[in-house]
């Protein structure tokens, strides 16, 4: 491959597809890869708001991921055992959450990214080295189908999730940090008994979190989320232990004894905070490859998605020639952290212990 594309997309999930299509929609060519062949699960739970919503209506596909899962339009809330149901009323342009498996939803975007012209996608195809020159990235190396190849870019994208190639190999700064403070785990059940709305149950028990969101595909996700300290009793005895925490919530048990599970019980304790500077020469970071938060906020579709937009926008601004590469990557870094750094600090906070928040929200509404 000799051509010069316009950027190098590493990763085809939600950070990847959306600044694919939106710089391909520009009339940009855009080399977009990922190691996995989809449709492909990966590990997380998939709870996403408005802000995933905009995201997925500028890429075209609002309609397709609307159609797929109930729209979540109550917050049905317990905290040690006091139960206060509340309709979702805001944002004014999506008052309901979305929970769509994403072996469901990132199928949606890969294929729309597929669809696009100027989008070229290789599927199993994975990013082994970066090319430079001096101080700039100028290109990747890749592996697919066992033969290695190399093309140049002018822009060399990281939407490579978590363990990040693109991060690792440019070394990143890193704004802000927030150690590991929770587990996560969480399995499917069929026949669970809906709340009215329908809605988006949070089971709060002192610092535990149960979710009981249904989802697509006629299922119900249900995820518990533990101080770290607790995750041994998890690795010991996955079923077993999702099952205590899910009996343990008293205005689920009874619910939860006439639904079965579908599918293995999954987890993981490994995921910490960080916000890291998101461009340098020739590169730059979207998605979880950029900034991680805790899971138990459920933030992370909303952000990757949000911050894809920003990036192609001001990518776009850079391959059109209106900014420099400095003056367009420095927008999307103010940006990405105007929208993201309350999130962040919240989500750090209450990581830490959420019953400093679960006893503010009885306060609030005089039920303690
Ligand atoms: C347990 C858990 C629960 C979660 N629950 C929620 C939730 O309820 N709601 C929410 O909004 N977020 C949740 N998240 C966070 C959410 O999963 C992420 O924020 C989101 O997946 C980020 O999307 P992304 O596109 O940046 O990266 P990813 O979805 O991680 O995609 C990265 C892609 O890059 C590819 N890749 C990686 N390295 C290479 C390479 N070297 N070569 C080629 N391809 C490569 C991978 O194959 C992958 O397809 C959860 C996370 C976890 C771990």
């Amino acid at each position: 491959m000799n051509e010069i594309h316009d950027a190098i997309i590493i990763g085809a999930r939600v950070a990847g597809t959306i600044t694919a299509t939106l710089l391909a929609r520009h009339g940009h060519r855009v080399l977009l890869l990922d190691r996995a062949h989809f449709p492909s699960d990966t590990l997380s739970t998939h709870f996403f708001r408005a802000p995933a919503l905009r995201a997925f209506q500028r890429m075209g596909v609002l309609d397709e991921v609307l159609a797929v899962a109930p729209h979540l339009a109550t917050d049905y809330n317990v905290v040690d055992g006091i139960i206060f149901p509340e309709p979702v009323t805001e944002p004014e342009d999506f008052p309901f959450y979305l929970c769509v498996r994403r072996i469901a939803l990132d199928d949606i975007l890969v294929r729309r990214a597929r669809s696009v012209p100027g989008v070229d996608l290789h599927e199993g195809a994975k990013v082994d080295g970066l090319l430079r020159e001096g101080e700039q990235i100028v290109g990747v190396k890749w592996i697919e189908n066992g033969s290695s190849y190399e093309v140049r870019a002018r822009s060399v994208i990281g939407a490579d999730g978590i363990h990040s190639f693109v991060a690792r190999e440019v070394g990143p700064q890193v704004e802000r940090e927030e150690p590991v403070n929770r587990a996560m785990y969480y399995a499917y059940f069929r026949g669970v008994e809906q709340k009215d709305g329908p809605a988006a149950e949070y089971h709060y028990r002192g610092n535990h979190l149960a979710y009981v969101f249904p989802c697509d595909g006629g299922l119900t996700l249900t995820a518990i989320s533990v101080p770290i300290d607790e995750f041994g009793n998890f690795k010991r005895d996955p079923e077993g232990q999702l099952l205590r925490e899910l009996q343990a919530m008293s205005a689920f048990a009874d619910r939860l004894a006439k639904a079965g599970r579908e599918g293995p019980v999954r987890g993981t304790g490994s995921i910490p905070g960080y916000m890291r500077i998101p461009f340098g020469g020739g590169w730059a970071l979207v998605g979880d490859a950029a900034m991680v938060m805790d899971p138990w906020s459920g933030q992370g579709i909303d952000q990757a998605g949000t911050h894809a937009v920003f990036l192609a926008d001001e990518l776009h601004a850079f391959l059109s020639g209106e900014k420099s590469w400095e003056q367009s990557m420095s927008r999307y870094h103010q940006l990405r952290n105007e929208f993201s750094e309350r999130t962040f600090t919240r989500t750090c906070t209450f990581g830490r212990d959420l019953r400093p928040m679960t006893r503010k929200a009885l306060e609030r509404r005089g039920l303690v």
